[in-house]
């Protein structure tokens, strides 16, 4: 099924998906959920440092979409990081352009186009590798609901 707008590409999956903050039982913690999208927009805005334009061409909308989908972003980090709260990164309506092998064995991650399959860590010799844009792309969404 189709969603309701177009996908929104991402160059590169996020690393890290799960932040939290040091020394309070996740039990007592509540939740952020930030898309990937909202990741994206981060990356590109406030890492990369690029206007809004060339971004929201980048992730294939219109600058006043991408600025939209920045504000949002950027209200959620700050939420998490004064409120105390686990920030999850998951779900969104996204395309992958590139991807990362992570190796679950030694942690080595390398840069890949989506079209390559996982083969053995380069570094450790490994079969045990993830590929981090197919653990992003929204296979493990659904239950979780609307984000807050
Ligand atoms: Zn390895």
């Amino acid at each position: 099924m189709r969603g309701s707008y177009r996908k929104r590409r991402i160059q590169l999956p996020p690393r890290f998906g799960h932040f939290k903050p040091a020394g309070v039982p996740k039990r007592f913690l509540e939740k952020i959920d930030l898309t990937v999208d909202e990741f994206e927009a981060i990356r590109l805005a406030d890492y990369e440092q690029l206007e809004h334009l060339e971004a929201s061409e980048k992730m294939n909308i219109s600058r006043p979409t991408f600025t939209r989908l920045i504000e949002k972003a950027r209200g959620k980090v700050a939420a998490a990081i004064i409120e105390g709260k686990e920030l999850v990164i998951e779900g969104g309506n996204i395309d992958f352009v590139n991807t990362l092998h992570h190796c679950r064995e030694c942690g080595e991650v390398s840069p890949r186009s989506v079209d390559e399959d996982a083969e053995d860590c380069p570094d450790c010799g490994s079969p045990n590798v993830e590929d981090l844009a197919w653990h992003f792309s929204g296979r493990h969404r659904g239950r979780r609901g609307r984000i807050r």
